[in-house]
């Protein structure tokens, strides 16, 4: 059941991933060998030495991500949060571990009055946070790219138990999902990715990091409180291409979690 998926790919300090290797900033042209997979010699915990990623490696100061989400400080200042999405187009790939879409349209979320552009979206299976203990079967993460520092993120994050079929998941599925890094890719036609989000005014938020190397604690995260639904078949599929493509709990550190308070 559990896969191994390795990788070998550009690295350089610039070298963003969240969970998926986007590269935000490319100056830099060293090239250096990363190597990461989710079980085995290049399992998560060896990703500091095999994919030559030092913040992945356990810290009593680290922001690790992903991590148990309990015991979460209820905040009545958080407002929900301020989505500016339109109609667009999407383009699936596969860099090999994860299945990437890119909207071909700007996707905003505006934070503290700062935009944020979507750069991408992916899919791991099983769920990375867990909330009271509790595992989802796959969990959406969507990366915003601070506009004006472009290194610090924001990601939010959808937890999918099994229940009905989901429309947002059927509309990228209706092509199928590009199997492995050499497939080509496929263009989505015009989708809402509105749809993709269950209540956005209902969240847990804290700081933590990037869930693939290189682990860089440069991600303001905002969990949905409320997990969408996905059908047997639908996780199947996805299943199929991710394999277990999710990182293990990591230390809280003395952590807080706020949630919205509505
Ligand atoms: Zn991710």
């Amino acid at each position: 059941m559990r896969r191994a998926y390795g990788l070998l790919a550009v690295a350089s300090a610039f070298f963003l991933a969240c969970t998926s290797g986007v590269r935000v900033h490319a100056q830099t042209s060293t090239v250096a060998a990363s190597k990461f997979a989710y079980t085995g010699d290049d399992g998560p915990a060896f990703w500091a030495e095999s994919a030559n990623a030092p913040a992945c490696a356990p810290s009593p100061t680290g922001r690790q991500t992903p991590i148990d989400i309990s015991r979460a400080v209820p905040d009545r200042q958080l407002a929900p949060l301020n989505l500016d999405l339109e109609q667009t187009s999407v383009v699936l790939s596969n860099p090999g571990y994860n299945v990437r879409g890119v909207p071909a349209i700007g996707q905003e979320l505006i934070l503290n009055g700062d935009p944020y552009k979507m750069i991408e979206f992916h899919f791991h299976t099983l769920s990375e946070h867990t909330v009271d203990g509790r595992q989802g079967v796959m969990e959406l993460h969507v990366v915003f790219l601070d506009e004006d520092t472009k290194t610090q993120l924001a990601v939010i994050g959808v937890i999918y138990k099994m229940g009905r079929p989901n429309p947002f998941l059927q509309k990228l599925l209706v092509h199928g999902l590009p199997q492995k890094s050499t497939s080509p890719h496929i263009q989505v036609g015009s989708i809402d990715l509105s749809k993709a989000f269950t209540s956005t005014s209902r969240y847990y938020t804290y700081a933590g990091s990037l869930t693939t190397p290189p682990c860089s604690p440069t991600v303001q995260w905002f969990v949905l409180q409320d997990w969408a639904e996905m059908s047997p078949q639908q996780f199947q599929t996805f299943h199929d291409v991710l394999g277990n493509n999710f990182r293990p709990l990591q230390q809280r550190n003395g952590r807080v979690i706020r949630k919205t308070a509505r």
